[in-house]
């Protein structure tokens, strides 16, 4: 059921979160939720991680 009330960001539905790019699990109000930005072709690329340990071990 949604709550149209709720739309302050702090209820993110899972199907909305990011997910890490190393592991894959959906990052829901994690504190140690990463994000590597990065620019390529003049675009802002992003990336998210679930945590410092996913971030080294993820390998481009
Ligand atoms: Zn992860």
């Amino acid at each position: 059921m949604v709550d149209p009330t709720s739309d302050l960001g702090e209820d993110i539905d899972e199907a909305d979160a990011p997910t890490c790019a190393n592991c894959g699990d959906p990052i829901v109000q994690s504190p140690t939720h990463r994000v590597v930005t990065w620019v390529e072709d003049g675009r802002v690329q992003h990336r998210h991680f679930c945590s410092d340990d996913c971030r080294d071990a993820f390998a481009e």
